[in-house]
Formats: C-alpha cells, structure tokens, sequence
C-alpha cells in the first residue's frame, strides 16, 4: 500500500533558527495553528510558530477534507461562512493548487426518519442565508448516480480541499509573509513567572513571550495538565481508506450513517465510516467521563472501546503527566501521532461504497491511515483566554470538524490573542462552561 504522506520520514520544510523573544508563540502547526499564525503576522505581530513534527502532521493531513457550513453548531456557523471566503483567498494567495473546490456536501437518508433529523437543522441555515436545500429520492439520484437514498439535505455552496496539500501551502505561505516556523520542535511547556506566561519552554531552548497559544490539537489536555490546567478532551481514532483513481459520481463530500465518500483531486476517492470512532480509555477517559455521558446518551453505538491506548499516545496509562523542563516530554517521544487504521473498518466501507455505486466496478484501495480526533463533551471547541493563568490563549477541541472551519477559528484567536474583540461571538467557546455549572449544551448540529 502506498504511504501516507506526513510522517517522520518526510523532510524537515521549516527549521527556523529560534528567535529569544517573540510577541506571541503559537503550539502547533495544525490548521488552527498556522491560520492563527498567520492572522496574528498580518496585524504585525512578530510570532512563532512551533512544531514537534511537522506542519500539518496529525488530523490537519489525515481529514475528509470537507469545508462544510452543513450541519454545524449555529454559533460555529457565521465563522465557517467566513471561513469558506478565506479559504478562496488563500488558496490564491498561496499560489499552489490546494485542491479547493466548490463541489457541495450532501447527508444522505437511508431511511425517511433521517430526513426528518436533517429537516430539523434547516432552520439554522435559512437564518444564516445558507443555500442548504432537502432534496427527494429523485433529486438525490440525479446528484449522484444511486439507488441508495431515500433524500438528503445538500449545500451546494459547501467545498474540499486536500489537506495534506492545503496546509502545508498554508504554512509556506505564511512563513513567506515573515511567520518563524520550527517543525520538530516540541514544546515543552511554559515558562510562567508571578502567576502569568511569560514565554515557552522548547527542546531547543526557550523563547519569550508574553501570549502563548495553544493549538496542540489532541495533545492541548496533556500539556495543560502538566500547569494544572484541565480541560474534558478527549480523542477517538477514525479510519480512512483511499481508493485508486475511479470515475466521479459526485464531486462533493457524501455521507449516510455508514460511509462517507470524496472524490480526491487525485482521482481516488476518501472513504471512511459514517458514525464510528475508537475511544482508548485511559485516565483521562475516566476523569472527563461525566461530562461526556449526554454525548454518550445521544450516539450510544457510534464509540467503540478499547482497553488502553498504544504506548506514547496522549492518554495512554504509561504516558508521563509530570516532567521537567530540561529532560524530555512525551511531545518528542511521539512527534507525529500516526494510528494503525482499523483494517476491518476498510474492508466495510469499500463494500458499502462498492455497493452504493455498482456501476465503478470494483473498488480497490491504494492506502489507509487514521487520525485521532480531538473532541470536547459538547462537539464544539474551546476558543478562549485561560482565566487562571494570563497570557495562554486556548483555541483546541475542534471534534471532528475544524479543518473547513480553521481559517475562521484562526482569525478569531488572534483577535483575541490581540486584545480586539471578535467579530464573532465566541461565547459558546469559553473556557469557564465546564466549570461554571451550565449543563452541557449538545446543540442542534447534525
Ligand atoms: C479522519 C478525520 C476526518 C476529518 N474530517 C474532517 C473534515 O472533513 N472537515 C473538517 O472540517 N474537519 C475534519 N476533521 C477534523 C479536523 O481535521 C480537525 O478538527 C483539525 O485538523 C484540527 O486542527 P488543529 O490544528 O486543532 O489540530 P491538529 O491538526 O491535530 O494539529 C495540532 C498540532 O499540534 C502539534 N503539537 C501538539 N503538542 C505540541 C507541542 N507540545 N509542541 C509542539 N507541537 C505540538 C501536533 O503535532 C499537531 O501537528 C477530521 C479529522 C480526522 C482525524
């Protein structure tokens, strides 16, 4: 099988020398990371940006590559409209072909009751002006050539990118606008004196500064921990397979609750399962459980279980929580976090999209690989200050939906990195509603 593309043999693209001192250091050069990066460099602030492996390494690379404002959390819905207009100007900005297309997103119904569930959304689209439509059995057949579906719920205006070319253009870009970025460089923690930040501690030295951002996607729990600062996150493995090159049946992005499919710029297509993900239960499982019993009560079948996690994963049982700043952290002794997909997973979601679409003969796939997927109790992020310890700005816990959203969630950290207000509310994302006793709001997001 052909390899994924980002892993710790790829080439080193940006090893910056460090600099002392920075205005503000940015943790990871995942989508988030680098669009905060770059936001914060156009409004003039020298940054740096750091990364234990490289750009785009772990769920920025490893996604569907959906740029959807289709089902989304309402309060999630004005940043990823924006977002979907940013996404235009820098894929022509970056001057690389990103794969950027508008090519729709459809959930599609087995059954009428699915309908029903999509219909309920539809009035948070007409509010957000979003061209999203239900479509019949017959409308959907003519989207996409299937017997399968009985309707769907379908935004034309919805797009795709490839991530593992869109980010990494990201970043050049942005290191082309004056951004350091240093890839295999982990940080280890922060350097706070009198109860504030005041700059990080890397593997290659330290860099002061006095805002800090955390976009450390899966890894955000386990390096807050360490300041004693807990946050309910937690990360599931999702499997993806991809097909050789097959012709179109539908441009877009195609999901029902057991296959999701997108036709790839390199002609194959990203499979994987509708509604199904992996929990690793570890200690963090059990401290976050209680928060997460509504989502559990809500999706019973959707997580499956494992006894522990692999060896060096964040919530494995034998990863250190504690460690000092000279010696190193578990973020070097797992620079990309790179999990086996689950080959029975591959072997279903072939069949099923075989199946769906029997006129492209026989589907065969070129490669598999999995991401673990950062998620907070309630499915949406948190994107805030740190009230306990000025200066850390937290922008993490995208669950499962922040790549088309990352540009929007970028710009809206560093504005509040920069002390502006939003222009976006980002009440919904605050740090506090864990702790302040609002029950947990799943949203209407489907
Ligand atoms: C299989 C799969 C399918 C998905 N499909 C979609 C989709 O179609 N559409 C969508 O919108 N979203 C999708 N997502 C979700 C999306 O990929 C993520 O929400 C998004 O990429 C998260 O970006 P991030 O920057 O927060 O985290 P990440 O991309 O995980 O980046 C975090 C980075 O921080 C680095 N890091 C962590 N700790 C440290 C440290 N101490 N020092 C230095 N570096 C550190 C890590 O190495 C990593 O590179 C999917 C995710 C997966 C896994």
């Amino acid at each position: 099988m052909i390899k994924f593309p980002i892993l710790d043999s790829s080439p080193v693209e940006h090893d910056a020398p460090l600099p002392d001192a920075a205005d503000v250091v940015v943790i990871g050069a995942g989508v988030v990371g680098v669009m905060t990066a770059w936001e914060l460099a156009r409004q003039g602030q020298k940054v740096v940006l750091l990364e234990k492996g490289r750009v785009a390494c772990e769920q920025s690379s490893r996604n569907w590559g959906w740029i959807r404002a289709q089902g989304r959390d309402p309060a999630e819905l004005p940043i990823v409209i924006e977002a979907r207009q940013m996404w235009r100007d820098m894929a022509a900005e970056a001057g690389e072909d990103i794969g950027l297309r508008t090519s729709g997103v459809a959930y599609l119904a087995r059954r009428e009751k699915d309908l029903a569930d999509f219909e309920a959304w539809m009035p948070y689209a007409r509010d957000a002006g979003l061209d999203t439509r239900m479509l019949t059995r017959a409308e959907t057949a003519d989207l996409m050539p299937s017997q399968k579906w009985a309707g769907a719920m379908y935004t034309a205006s919805d797009m795709k990118a490839e991530p593992w070319l869109a980010v990494p253009a990201m970043a050049r870009a942005a290191a082309r606008a004056g951004i350091v970025i240093r890839e295999n460089c982990a940080v280890r923690g922060l350097d706070i004196a009198a109860g504030r930040v005041v700059g990080v501690v890397t593997e290659s030295g330290r860099i002061a500064a006095d805002r800090v951002v955390l976009s450390g996607g899966a890894w955000s729990s386990l390096f807050l921990r360490r300041h004693g600062i807990s946050i309910p996150q937690l990360s599931v493995r999702a499997t993806v397979a991809a097909t050789t090159p097959l012709p179109e049946v539908f441009a877009g992005g195609g999901v029902d609750d057991q296959i999701a499919f997108r036709h790839r710029a390199d002609g194959g297509y990203s499979l994987a399962s509708g509604g199904f993900h992996e929990l690793f239960i570890g200690p963090d499982a059990f401290r976050a459980l209680p928060k997460f019993l509504k989502q559990l009560a809500e999706d019973p079948f959707g997580t499956r279980y494992k006894l522990c996690a692999p060896k060096g994963y964040p919530d494995a049982w034998t990863t250190p929580r504690k460690w000092a700043d000279d010696e190193p952290s578990p973020f070097e002794a797992m620079r990309i976090l790179n999990p086996a997909p689950n080959l029975r997973i591959v072997e279903d979601i072939r069949q099923k999209f075989a199946e769906a679409f029997p006129q492209l003969g026989e589907v065969k796939i070129a490669t598999a690989w999995a991401g673990m997927i950062d998620t907070m109790p309630d499915v949406v992020p948190i994107v805030d200050h740190v009230p306990t310890l000025q200066g850390l700005t937290l922008a993490t816990g995208m669950s499962g939906h922040g790549f088309g959203i990352g540009p929007g969630i970028g710009r809206v950290t560093a504005q509040l990195v920069n002390g502006q207000t939003p222009s976006h509310d980002l009440s919904r994302f605050r740090f506090g509603r864990f702790t302040d006793g609002s029950p947990i709001d799943l949203g209407p997001s489907v």
